[in-house]
């Protein structure tokens, strides 16, 4: 036993050296750096080829060792530094294609073989330490890890690039402030991580053999260990790697070898799921409840009369015709391929599917999941499962394979879900890597690696897909029906708020779509995609192994999905056929696949992020503009900008501007509010009515704590201690979304603009609290819900009189625009109280006698408005009453004749 555990410590030693690099990388940069491990297999190969060449194995180290450091710091240079403000899905894509093109280019560069060094020392017999045989190999080891921890704790505290790293650490790229140059300091971390990975390779590989596809594994290993100190902590990523090289070690001691990386992997997510900050879990029953309570209050978008199309179905004869051409190809494929290809592109089909279901999770709800083929290998063994244990028939097997498929999906992502960016990726990998190690392990349950045979033919009665003809038929018309289905709930009410949950989960929340809830539901969604995937692929093959549950064999969909374009429903179906096609051009460019794949994803997420569609659209976008310029002497009107054809399309004009109501309004009340930043105290004990039909002026320095009162009214911001009521409920904590819900609104100070909207796709976010239902109901109503939200949207756009610029992309806008539209987005959603936070910062003076007026008009319908504004003379003539903040206390609140006279705020503020 004891010989095990020392086993389990060196084999940690070598964990905690990898998770060393990830830590180093990820406290500078806020990158995980999949490469990791790949730098420790080029440090061991460079040194095995230089001691090929009769270098004595000091020397070949420290070349080696260098060498990589180089390498690091070119791909830092290259490709790192340029996805600097990339969205973390995109960096981390940008990583695992770096990870892939190395491991391509050592397969070239080494073949293969698997190659060893000799060791430090030419004693090859162990020493025997108190009963314990330790080679001397284990002794260099253990030795580089503590030389390698005291040169980083020396590196990191004792010298001026390890000051400069922490000011990057804290401040990220405003160090430029102070003066240090961040690129430079980038460029030497991950030199220095690439040498402690190389150094890494070159201790263990006299122990352990290494070959170029070793990287990954051990990638994610260190990446065990230093989640384990929350990837920050030098000490944590040791305790980690050595913690896990014992928990291995004791599982191949009792005899459970196999289950070694599942319980690896396992531990890793049970990590960070402690270690990550994850949402609070008690709340969301609540949520739920008061919800439903709710519901019948929020007054309803009004039905647009005639047969509305919204503007978000432009561009329908395109998606027709390209569901026409697949489906077609579907039916004729039969007749035009050889047996061949036929069963190329049958999986190539299969891919297509998952990838469609990829892109609703990745394209627009901005979450990248590794898990994809996990439910697509699940419904696999499911198929093959129901028959073996149950004798199911074809058709139940199928069900069960699906129900079973999502219904997984439910509860992994209700798990990995908690965890955002980066960790969620990275949970959704080890989810992957530890249920294809189970498969693998558990031969009498699920045949072990050989897998199991597909025992039914799917088939509807005598519709049975018994020939791969048929199967290539329904694959195909799967992909189609897939994509029309995508297609049209990414145009629905349904589909802006899961694009919205894609760019901003804040913006998402504030207009009462709830960031997690629409996440996990579209995580269903597409693992019934990669289900449906599944059920195809075994009946294709006739059979499952784990290789179908891998990763890796999602690579390829991903990678198409990329080279397709992104959030474009049809981008799968462009790009998976040429990935998946690229081998079959011969052997040669097989063994290049690796390589090959790398590289395109790193150019792509570097020179093409919106893909090949992305290309296409822009290219018939500027030629529709051009068409509609051509028009613009016949339809004066409708080329005007003001008038949109939103106008045509929803003309619901007799909309009153307010529901009639029959309840009173509701107060919305703060009572003893305290917030405390660590040792800052924002708020104490504040107390705040906000009255229906009033307009109440918030004032104060800046820092006084305005923009966080109005986050704990609005439920972004929990309290420390107090509470917050609408009426006699209870808001306090129960989240952003339920207040949204509820109908309190906000405009926030800095305008929150989605990229690649327009003015009137963002004022329609407004209106999601208003529509009914989720993911079913608002794909079945689709665009008749489109055209109320757009005619809403419209309405309130030339409320506050930015409607002539409704089509133009809003992030185009110049501030003071932005401003408007945040006001203009909060009412979309017909509010009870509206919380604006200095709605006329950057406004023209011109704009300001219109904003006055639109909000005493608010208040005269009964709407409880807080004015945050640093404008003295707009709060003075509008506001009902003032309050008057000063470093987290109210200091006046009164009408505002008053408090302009009262001394405390003359002293505090005014100033005057
Ligand atoms: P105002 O809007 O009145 O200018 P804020 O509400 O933005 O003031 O800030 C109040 C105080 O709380 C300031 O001292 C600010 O530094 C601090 N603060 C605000 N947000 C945070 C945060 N997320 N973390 C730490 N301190 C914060
Ligand atoms: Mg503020």
């Amino acid at each position: 036993m004891t010989q095990a555990l020392l086993g389990g410590l060196a084999t940690g030693s070598v964990y905690a050296l990898l998770g060393l690099g990830i830590v180093l990388v990820f406290s500078v940069s806020r990158n995980v750096n999949l490469a990791q491990g790949e730098f420790y297999v080029y440090g061991a190969l460079i040194a095995s080829t230089l001691v090929g060449l009769g270098l004595p194995i000091l020397v070949a180290a420290v070349i080696a060792v260098v060498a990589v450091a180089v390498i690091a710091a070119v791909l830092q240079v290259v490709v790192v530094a340029r996805m600097e403000s990339a969205p973390h899905a995109t960096q981390l894509l940008g990583s695992i294609g770096i990870a892939l093109m190395m491991a391509g280019v050592a397969r070239m560069l080494w073949d293969t073989d698997e190659r060893s060094l000799p060791g430090l020392f030419d004693r090859d017999e162990p020493f025997d330490i108190w009963g314990l045989s330790i080679t001397p190999q284990t002794i260099v080891l253990f030795t580089a890890l503590a030389v390698t921890c005291a040169l980083l704790w020396f590196l990191l505290t004792r010298t001026m690039l390890g000051a400069q790293m922490s000011a990057v650490a804290a401040l990220s790229s405003r160090a430029g402030l102070l003066g240090i140059r961040t690129n430079s300091v980038a460029r030497l971390t991950y030199a220095v991580a690439g040498g402690v990975g190389a150094l890494a390779g070159i201790v263990v590989t006299p122990l352990v053999f290494v070959s170029y596809h070793a990287g990954l594994g051990l990638t994610i290993s260190g990446f065990i260990a230093a989640a384990f100190g929350g990837l920050r902590s030098v000490r944590g990523a040791v305790a980690g790697g050595l913690l896990l090289g014992v928990l291995e070690a004791t599982a191949v001691h009792v005899g459970q070898s196999t289950m070694k990386t599942p319980l690896a992997l396992a531990l890793l997510i049970v990590v960070l799921l402690v270690r990550s900050e994850s949402e609070a879990s008690g709340r969301r029953w609540r949520t739920l409840r008061l919800w439903r309570a709710r519901r019948t209050a929020v007054p309803r978008l009004h039905a647009v009369a005639g047969r509305a199309r919204p503007l978000a179905s432009a561009g329908r004869r395109g998606r027709f015709a390209a569901l026409a051409v697949i489906a077609a190809f579907g039916l004729a494929g039969p007749h035009l391929l050889a047996p061949y290809w036929l069963s190329v592109w049958t999986f190539v089909g299969v891919l297509v599917v998952v990838g469609v279901g990829l892109d609703l999770l990745l394209g627009y709800t901005g979450q990248l999941s590794l898990g994809q083929t996990t439910f697509m290998g699940a419904s696999a063994y499911l198929v093959a499962l129901a028959a073996k244990w149950w004798d199911a028939s074809p058709l139940l097997a199928v069900a069960v394979a699906m129900a079973g498929s999502v219904a997984m999906a439910g509860l992994v992502g209700a798990v990995v879900l908690r965890l955002r960016g980066y960790f969620f990726t990275l949970a959704t990998l080890a989810v992957a890597m530890g249920l294809e190690a189970l498969a693998d392990g558990l031969p009498e349950q699920l045949g072990g690696p050989s897998g199991l045979p597909v025992l039914t033919t799917l088939g509807i009665g005598p519709f049975a897909l018994d020939t791969p003809e048929k199967l290539f038929a329904a694959t195909w018309l799967t992909a189609a029906l897939g994509m029309a289905i995508a297609a049209r709930l990414v145009r629905s009410r349904f589909g802006y708020a899961m694009r919205t949950v894609g760019h901003d989960e804040a913006l998402a929340a504030a207009v009462g779509a709830s960031p997690f809830s629409i996440k996990l539901r579209v995580f269903c969604l597409s693992a019934a995609y990669a289900a449906a995937a599944g059920v195809l692929t075994a009946h294709s093959y006739l059979s499952v192994s784990p290789s179908v549950l891998g990763f890796l064999g999602g690579i390829d969909a991903i990678l198409g999905l990329l080279l397709g374009g992104l959030g474009t429903v049809f981008g799968a179906a462009l790009g998976i056929p040429l990935v998946r096609l690229l081998p079959e051009a011969g052997e040669s460019v097989a063994s290049y696949q690796l390589v090959i794949q790398g590289f395109a994803i790193v150019a792509i997420v570097l020179l093409m992020p919106r893909g090949l569609m992305g290309g296409l659209r822009s290219v018939l976008q500027s030629l529709r503009r051009r068409g509609d310029a051509d028009a613009t002497p016949q339809s004066p009107e409708a080329a005007a900008p003001g008038h949109l054809s939103v106008s045509a399309a929803a003309a619901p004009a007799e909309v009153p501007a307010r529901d009639p109501r029959t309840e009173p309004r509701l107060r919305l009340t703060a009572s003893g509010v305290e917030v405390r930043f660590g040792g800052i105290v924002a708020l104490s004990g504040v107390d705040l009515e906000v009255a229906p039909g009033l307009i109440t002026g918030l004032i104060g320095p800046n820092g006084a704590g305005k923009s966080t009162l109005l986050a704990v009214l609005a439920g972004s911001r929990r309290p420390t201690s107090g509470t917050v009521r609408l009426g006699e409920r209870d808001l306090t904590g129960i989240g952003a979304g339920t207040c949204a819900r509820l109908g309190i609104a906000r405009a926030f100070q800095l305008p929150r603009i989605p990229p690649h909207m327009t003015v009137l796709e963002v004022a329609m976010l407004g209106t999601f609290r208003r529509g009914r239902g989720g993911i079913l109901r608002s794909w079945w109503r689709g665009q008749r819900e489109l055209a109320a939200m757009e005619a809403t949207a419209c309405e309130q756009l030339r409320r506050v009189g930015i409607a002539h610029l409704a089509r133009a992309e809003a992030s185009t806008l110049s501030t003071s625009d932005q401003k408007l539209l945040e006001v203009a987005r909060a009412l979309a959603s017909a509010p009870e109280v509206l919380l604006l936070d200095e709605p006329a910062g950057g406004l023209f003076e011109d704009d300001l006698p219109r904003l006055a007026q639109l909000l005493r008009g608010l208040a005269e319908e009964g709407l409880a408005v807080v004015l945050v504004e640093h404008d003295m003379s707009l709060v003075m003539e509008v506001s009902d009453r003032i309050v008057v903040l000063n470093e987290g206390c109210v200091i006046a609140d009164g009408p505002a004749d008053v408090v302009r006279l009262s001394p405390e705020v003359i002293d505090a503020y005014l100033g005057v």
